[in-house]
């Protein structure tokens, strides 16, 4: 029996399924909004034309779906054999005419939906690893995804702009970023502290008053995290910012 709905009771996963599905529909729509004729040109990302990131974004929804396969059949697939396959097919996707990449995206997109619509309560626990290594259980996945496909949006480069991102992914970014590069440094590297002007409480790598403090609101210091803005960020004393560390 196919599911119609998602298998899903926990209120805080249904939430973070919608936000993804918010994220899908913004970044369609911001692809819609490209003419074919602006396929060849520069993305945000260095190096990469539009065509590249479009490729991207729909060969990672195949990839985000190899993980729910494997949360549903306990049979290990990985989102990519290898970084070499996973560089290749984007080479090769950027290849492909216009058509054919707009089609790529929107079923590989919608191939992933079915997987977490179909996959029973029960899988979202299962664990899976991520292509950083990570085990992660499944309901990550949905995490992943939304990351990629707000911020590629951004980096379509056609208008989306962090500010148009819901608040709630805002405050959600705003922790991944502290916690991204809480994995990845080393302890002995400069604590940061994140101080939202508009928002409660700071987020810091590290529960102490060290190392560089920088304020700005919470959609600039996001921007800032995320490596795809200056605007806005200030250190404490109100000098310019330095360039944020590497996020994902
Ligand atoms: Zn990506």
């Amino acid at each position: 029996m196919v599911a119609r709905t998602d298998n899903v009771s926990d209120p805080q996963l249904a939430a973070a399924l919608s936000l993804m599905r918010r994220g899908q529909a913004f970044w369609a729509r911001k692809l819609n909004e490209v003419r074919d004729a602006d396929f060849d040109a520069p993305s945000r990302l260095p190096g990469w034309s539009r065509r590249h990131l479009i490729a991207h974004v729909g060969f990672n929804a195949r990839a985000v779906a190899r993980l729910v396969e494997w949360a549903s059949t306990g049979v290990e697939t990985p989102m990519y054999s290898s970084p070499e396959q996973r560089s290749e097919e984007i080479e090769f996707g950027a290849t492909l005419p216009t058509e054919a990449l707009r089609n790529l995206c929107a079923h590989a997109a919608i191939h992933l939906n079915v997987s977490w619509r179909d996959l029973p309560e029960e899988a979202w626990t299962h664990e899976v690893r991520t292509a950083q290594g990570r085990i992660v259980p499944a309901s990550e996945t949905v995490w992943i995804r939304t990351r990629e496909v707000w911020i590629h949006a951004v980096d379509l480069n056609n208008g989306a702009r962090v500010a148009d991102f819901p608040p709630e992914l805002i405050d959600a970014l705003l922790d991944d970023i502290v916690r991204v590069w809480r994995r990845k440094r080393s302890p002995l590297e400069e604590n940061i502290t994140l101080q939202a002007t508009d928002r409660a409480r700071a987020v810091s790598i590290r529960d102490d008053d060290e190392g560089l403090v920088v304020r700005g609101t919470a959609v600039d210091l996001v921007g800032w995290g995320i490596g795809r803005s200056m605007r806005g960020v200030v250190r404490a004393d109100g000098s310019p910012a330095p360039r944020a560390p590497e996020w994902l």
